[in-house]
C-alpha cells in the first residue's frame, strides 16, 4: 500500500495527522491545528508537506495554516461552503469531487453538522477516512451550525462505508465518550471490550484511533440510533432515529 500515515497531537487535544504517499512523496496533513507539532512531525519522518486537506473553518483545525504554507508553499484544499472562513485558499471542493495527494486519490463527503460546510476527506483505495470533528472514536462532534438531523444525515453517510476503513478523527475524547456511552449501553459487550482496549492503549501511552467503521458500528452509540434498544434506552421506543439522536447528543451536551 502506498499510503503512510503518521499520526500526533497539537494543542491540548487535537489530533495531527499526516498522509503520505511513498511513490510520489507528496504529504498532506489533515488540518493544521498548529504549526510547530506539524513541522516537528515532518522532519521526524523526513516528509515534505505539499497540501494541507481542511475538514472544516474552527481555528483549532486551521491555525497553523498560515505558517505553515508562508514556509512549503503547500496547496490549501478546503470545503467549498467553508472557503471564506478559512486562510489563504487555493481550491476549493464539495460533495463528489475528488482531491489527489500525489497518486493516492480521496472522494469528498459532505458532512454537515459539526459546522454547516463540514467535509470528510474518504481515501476508498487505501481504506482511510478524515472525518474531522464528525465521527469521532465512539463519540461524535457537537451539533454547533447544524441541526441533529442533518449531524444524523452525515453520520449514516459515514457509517455506509465499507467496515474496515480506518477512521481518523480531529480529537482524542475515546475515554470520556466510552464512559458518556456505557450510561445508555452499559450491555453492549462491543462497547466493554472498546473500553478495556482503549484503558490498555492509555495506559501503554498508544492513540485509540485510527478506529475503523465496523468497529464504531458495534459500539459507537451516536451511529446507532436506529438500534430499537437505544431508542428504548433513552425513552423514546418507537421514534425516528433522528429523535433518537438528538436526545443522546443533548445528554451528551450535559454529561
Ligand atoms: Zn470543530
Amino acid at each position: 500500500m502506498a499510503a503512510e500515515t503518521y499520526l500526533f497531537l497539537c494543542l491540548k487535544d487535537n489530533y495531527g495527522v499526516l498522509l503520505h504517499d511513498t511513490a510520489t512523496g507528496a504529504t498532506a496533513a489533515i488540518d493544521a491545528p498548529e504549526a510547530a507539532p506539524i513541522e516537528a512531525a515532518l522532519k521526524q519522518k523526513r516528509w515534505k508537506l505539499t497540501d494541507i486537506l481542511v475538514t472544516h473553518h474552527h481555528a483549532d483545525h486551521t491555525g497553523g495554516i498560515a505558517e505553515l504554507k508562508a514556509r512549503h508553499k503547500c496547496r490549501v484544499v478546503a470545503p467549498k461552503a467553508e472557503a471564506a472562513k478559512i486562510p489563504l485558499v487555493d481550491e476549493t471542493v464539495k460533495e463528489g469531487d475528488k482531491v489527489n495527494v500525489g497518486k493516492l486519490s480521496a472522494n469528498v463527503i459532505e458532512t454537515p453538522g459539526h459546522t454547516a460546510g463540514h467535509i470528510t476527506f474518504w481515501f476508498h483505495g487505501d481504506k482511510l477516512a478524515f472525518a474531522g470533528d464528525t465521527l469521532f472514536s465512539i463519540g461524535c462532534g457537537r451539533v454547533i451550525e447544524g441541526t441533529p438531523e442533518m449531524m444524523w444525515t452525515s453520520l449514516k453517510k459515514l457509517r455506509d462505508l465499507p467496515g474496515d476503513t480506518k477512521v481518523y478523527c480531529g480529537h482524542e475524547y475515546t475515554l470520556a465518550n466510552i464512559k458518556f456511552a456505557q450510561t445508555i449501553e452499559p450491555g453492549n459487550a462491543a462497547l466493554q471490550a472498546r473500553a478495556a482496549q482503549a484503558a490498555k492503549q492509555i495506559a501503554d501511552k498508544q492513540w485509540t484511533i485510527p478506529t475503523t467503521i465496523d468497529e464504531e458500528k458495534a459500539a459507537n452509540v451516536f451511529l446507532r440510533a436506529d438500534v430499537p434498544a437505544v431508542a428504548a434506552a433513552v425513552g423514546l421506543a418507537g421514534k425516528p432515529a433522528t429523535e433518537v439522536f438528538a436526545e443522546v447528543r443533548a445528554r451528551k451536551n450535559k454529561f
